[in-house]
């Protein structure tokens, strides 16, 4: 299935800033039945699909991964990341509240919810979601009483000025046109509301596809990342749309040598198999993982001995003291992360 209806208009400019400098970098598999190019912006570093992937591919795409999630999950993995998620959403709400001692957050790609309920439980912010999957949001609202706006946030045309802070944790490197999302958020945060963002770091997390490409092989992009930032273009997107950038790092270099191939590390091993079908994955059974969501099940969770405040500390707070934070002007680290505020 190597026909190009797959794909939209080729971006004759970088939607991070602008410059007209583009270059082909490398070709990837988008599950097997999506063959991407990516180009490199010469001025920014932003590597993304050129021309991208539409909106139905990137949705076919979304629903894959989701099922090959559920697939490998039981209800024991589902119980265990719902308590991680739900413990960071409460040491979020703690920073939050320093912040400001209530307002509006709204949580961009919220999944099953459980980030955006821990915040709910340990602050007086009000919490809302927005989630592409009618499944997992219709959970979100009737099972966790979480308002959810179903869709895309372009799509969605939620109202000017309404939220205080808007959380994009693994999102923007699956949208098509970050310019016009990014925009968006400037136009729904009231003056002075803040962005969080996390997202892969195109030098670091890229280094090891652009490495199997170099010596002739196609790498899958199965977490269907379509625009991969550098810190620096992530500002300049942020900057031109208005943002303030109030902190930004890099962070997660622990497998900085293997992943450029420094000193010998990261011997480049070829995929062996061609990679998974969208829609084969999509033809698997439905695994019924939401069902395990009874009151009794929420209400464990709440009151699980990993989600208090002692162990919050020494899992998550302590680790985080000692993670190495790079400068964004080093290229390495696997994430970005950008806190930006509209002026
Ligand atoms: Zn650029």
């Amino acid at each position: 299935m190597q026909n190009q209806n797959h794909v939209g208009a080729k971006y004759e400019f970088c939607p991070a800033c602008k410059s007209s400098s583009l270059k082909f970098d490398l070709n990837v598999n988008y599950w097997n039945e999506f063959p991407l190019a990516f180009d490199r912006c010469a001025d920014c570093g932003a590597t993304f699909a050129n021309p991208m992937p539409t909106d139905q591919t990137i949705a076919t795409g979304n629903e894959a991964l989701v099922r090959l999630y559920e697939l490998a999950k039981t209800p024991e993995t589902e119980f265990r990341e719902a308590r991680q998620a739900y413990l960071r959403g409460k040491l979020l709400a703690r920073k939050l509240m320093k912040w400001k001692y209530s307002g509006r957050a709204l949580e961009l790609g919220c999944y099953h919810g459980f980030y955006s309920l821990g915040i709910k439980d340990s602050s007086r912010w009000e919490v809302e979601g927005v989630e592409i999957s009618k499944k997992l949001g219709t959970f979100v609202n009737e099972k966790l009483k979480i308002k959810c706006h179903i869709g895309t946030l372009e799509g969605l045309r939620l109202p000017d000025n309404s939220y205080d802070f808007i959380i994009c944790h693994d999102l923007i490197e699956h949208i098509n046109r970050p310019d016009v999302f990014i925009k968006e958020i400037f136009r729904i945060l009231k003056p002075g509301g803040r962005i969080q963002i996390i997202t892969p770091n195109a030098y670091q997390d890229l280094a090891p596809s652009r490495r199997l490409f170099d010596q002739g092989h196609t790498p899958h992009m199965l977490l269907n990342h379509i625009f991969y930032f550098t810190p620096d273009s992530l500002k300049t997107a942020l900057e031109i749309n208005g943002f303030k950038v109030v902190k930004q790092y890099s962070y997660y270099i622990q497998h900085v040598l293997k992943d450029f191939g420094w000193l010998g590390f990261g011997k480049v091993i070829a995929p062996k198999d061609a990679s998974p079908s969208a829609f084969e994955t999509l033809r698997q059974p439905m695994n019924a993982d939401l069902n395990i969501w009874t009151d009794a099940k929420l209400e464990e969770l709440k009151n699980h001995k990993k989600v208090g405040a002692f162990y919050g500390f020494y899992r998550e707070t302590l680790p985080e003291l000692f993670t190495v934070k790079v400068p964004p002007s080093l290229k390495i680290g696997h994430e970005i992360y950008a806190l930006a505020q509209k002026i």
